[in-house]
């Protein structure tokens, strides 16, 4: 059924394009955009000939302007739909083509969050006013794996010239405030939203006699690309460096949307207009049927949206509230925990051992507020409050009232155990008792209370303030309401929550710790350390991994191996020993921890990371031949992905998106494979083929040459031949 999702009306010679789907809260580039402005630019054309009109205004009736594209429709999109999507592209550009040629002066009055799409069609304005507000404007296309394919990389390169347009727009997707987005040149003015439409009305007005106004500056006689032309000799001189720099920011990972952001900003800037939207619609439709942008729509939209609306939260569980929160332990972690509740509206009471310790635990949060109001971000009355909201303390009493513990004392379990009786005494009967162990099974922690069924585990990961997970780890005697209130709280400080059942390292400890491993074990066979390192950044992890090692500290995994052993001991499983076992105990014996003690895998001075130790390579001399570097930069996904896989098989996982979500954000799985189970599914074989059995194969090929751990499970095979694994 044809629905109109653009009205047009004119009034007072100026024609009124508003957005205002009948079927949805918010207007979105769906099937029926094209028709719906495709009849309205139709109807302007004979009224602008006619003279009827003298002006037009782009606006929205929804509390949003307009959000892009139809996500459904483009994770769906394969080879096959490329010449469709093509065609599409080209339509819908070409009438906004036809509006910023139309021969009269036309504004868009932005109300509301304008990304991608929305933003693309107000850059065929003549003019952007924007609302005051709270909102975001940009063309964040690129988190998803896409471009701006409605003509935004065309635009913004000729609005702002190359160099601007890509570092301050495309390449970061940036998602910019009104104020922002003014001062990078997307919009034009900004004014109190209830005169926005009338602002827009008297730039009409004053445009009437003004044909320039009418015309976009791409499209003036002697128009020049701001900053120089891609020929000029300014640009030419820097323009072979752009590849490089890129190279350098995505560190060799094998990501495509930026690279054809730059390619499509650059050849599209060597040509004329029609020339170059036509080159960014097909880089634009290359990424959309290819891999990469279905991995990361998957994750970072679907099954984020999933999680932060609740997905993983129990049904039937009315919303919870929380007014005071104990913060026990006021050491690195329970000091950001202290700081992401008082930034919320929370009261935090924040105890350690002494009262100076609770001091510099609050101190944290005075040291970054005092960061934010110095540049701005935040007035010296919010600061002060902020702070006031946090009591440092020494005293159990001070946790009275108190509805919600987390506590983050040293990693111990006894000293746990005597910490809980205490909280216990003082914090409301119904407090819920949080942990934020990091290792230490939750089931065995809730036997030191009276209230197992409120006991959870809530796994920050550092620095709490800047990483956006929080994994929630449920007991074997957790209630639903613990999980329902956890997420709450989670959501409330905002925070992305996954849900995962017990188990030893629960989801993201054990999944990293196999990648970890695995670096490990490539420095046992001979692997040059180097190799190691440029393998996991190509791969597209964060950091490489030996780096990494350092920085969690080689005690901290020889600990956590002696328990485990502990745990298959007691439980009489047989122990399988790892071959970087070999690895972390001649690093121990030669009195190399990692960073903290100044000695590692690096050589550090004065806390700052230096070269590899050259020592490494007496110890693990370097193999004349060294393994395709594509077999390692596979061997360090493969692996994490087959423990998530046992993850979900035995319970500890619960679903899929928190996998997908919980891999990327808690711990650096490359964002382009859409996380540690998507993986699968979304696997692009060196070979061109793509999917679970292309994975499968691969990974017995891993089998073959690097160990069993590699070998794909029953449960697995049978994912992969269901022809929907872990969607
Ligand atoms: P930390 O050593 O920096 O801080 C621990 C704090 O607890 C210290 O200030 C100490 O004085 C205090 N403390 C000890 N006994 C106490 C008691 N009886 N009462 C009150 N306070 C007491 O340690 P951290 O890195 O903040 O880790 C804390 C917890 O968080 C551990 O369980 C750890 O496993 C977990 N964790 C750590 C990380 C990380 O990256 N460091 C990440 C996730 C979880």
């Amino acid at each position: 059924m044809n629905t109109d999702v653009i009205q047009y009306d004119v009034d007072e010679a100026v024609a009124h394009i508003v957005l205002d789907d009948p079927r949805q809260a918010a207007n979105t580039m769906n099937d029926q955009f094209a028709p719906s402005l495709a009849k309205a630019v139709d109807r302007l054309a004979a009224d602008v000939a006619s003279g009827a009109v003298r002006g037009v205004l782009v606006r929205s009736a929804k509390r949003t302007f307009l959000a892009g594209g139809d996500l459904n429709e483009l994770i769906a999109a394969t080879a096959d739909d490329a010449q469709a999507f093509f065609d599409r592209c080209q339509e819908t550009k070409s009438l906004l083509r036809r509006l910023e040629t139309i021969g009269v002066p036309v504004v868009a009055a932005i109300n509301g969050a304008a990304l991608g799409g929305g933003l693309e069609l107000a850059l065929a304005a003549h003019h952007r006013i924007a609302a005051e507000g709270r909102y975001d404007i940009g063309l964040p296309e690129v988190s998803l794996g896409l471009l701006p394919g409605g003509g935004g990389i065309t635009r913004v390169v000729r609005m702002l010239g190359l160099q601007s347009a890509l570092t301050k727009v495309l390449l970061n997707g940036a998602r910019l405030r009104p104020e922002a987005a003014r001062g990078v040149g997307l919009v034009d003015e900004i004014v109190p939203a209830d005169k926005l439409v009338d602002c827009a009305l008297v730039w009409l007005r004053d445009q009437a006699e003004d044909e320039v106004a009418a015309t976009q500056p791409w499209d003036r006689p002697g128009y020049r690309l701001p900053g120089g032309a891609p020929s000029s000799p300014k640009i030419a001189g820097i323009l072979p460096s752009f590849p490089a720099t890129l190279r350098k920011q995505l560190k060799g990972a094998p990501i495509k949307a930026p690279r054809s952001i730059l390619s499509a900003a650059v050849e599209g800037a060597l040509v004329d207009f029609d020339t170059a939207s036509r080159i960014e619609t097909r880089y634009f439709v290359d990424l959309v049927v290819g891999q990469q942008s279905t991995n990361m729509i998957k994750a970072l939209f679907f099954d984020l949206a999933s999680i932060n609306s609740g997905g993983s939260r129990p049904e039937g569980i009315p919303a919870s509230s929380i007014e005071k929160v104990a913060v026990i332990g006021a050491g690195m972690m329970g000091a950001g925990i202290a700081y992401v509740a008082a930034k919320a509206g929370l009261l935090v009471v924040l105890k350690d051992r002494d009262l100076a310790a609770a001091e510099r635990g609050k101190a944290y949060s005075a040291s970054l507020v005092a960061k934010q109001v110095e540049r701005g971000r935040l007035t010296a009355e919010k600061a002060d409050a902020l702070l006031g909201r946090i009591q440092p303390t020494d005293a159990y009493e001070d946790l009275s009232g108190a509805d919600f513990v987390v506590e983050a004392v040293f990693e111990s379990a006894e000293l746990k155990h005597s910490v809980f009786a205490e909280i216990e005494k003082v914090v409301a009967p119904t407090a819920l008792l949080g942990s934020n162990t990091s290792t230490l099974p939750i089931t065995g922690l809730a036997t030191a209370v009276t209230r197992p069924e409120d006991f959870i585990g809530i796994h920050f990961f550092s620095p709490v303030e800047k990483m956006p997970l929080v994994e929630i780890v449920v007991g074997d005697k957790t209630s639903d309401v613990a999980i329902a209130r956890a997420l709450d709280f989670a959501l409330l400080i905002r925070k992305t929550p996954i849900v995962v059942n017990d188990s030893r390292g629960f989801f993201t400890s054990r999944v990293m710790s196999t990648f970890i491993n695995e670096g490990l074990s490539m420095v046992s066979e001979g692997v040059a350390p180097w190799t190691i390192e440029r393998a996991t950044t190509q791969a597209g992890f964060p950091a490489p991994v030996l780096q990494l090692a350092d920085e969690l500290n080689l005690d901290l995994l020889a600990n956590v191996r002696a328990e485990s052993v502990a745990a298959a001991e007691a439980a009489g499983i047989a122990w399988t020993p790892h071959p970087a076992d070999g690895v972390v105990d001649t690093l121990l014996g030669a009195q190399r921890p990692g960073k903290l003690g100044e000695a590692g895998f690096y050589e550090y001075v004065d806390g700052r990371r230096g070269d590899l130790w050259p020592g490494l390579a007496e110890r693990f001399p370097v193999d004349k031949a060294q393994p395709p570097l594509e077999d390692l930069r596979d061997r360090l996904t493969f692996i994490m992905t087959m423990e998530a896989v046992a993850c979900l098989e035995e319970g500890v996982l619960r679903t899929v998106a928190d996998a997908n979500v919980g891999s990327i954000f808690g711990i650096g799985f490359p964002a382009h494979l859409g996380g540690a189970l998507q993986a699968v599914a979304g696997y692009e074989g060196s070979d061109g083929q793509v999917g679970a059995q292309a994975f499968v194969d691969r990974a017995r090929a891993l089998a073959e040459r690097y160990g069993d751990r590699f070998a794909p499970s029953d449960f697995l095979l049978e994912a992969a031949a269901s022809g929907r694994a872990f969607a």
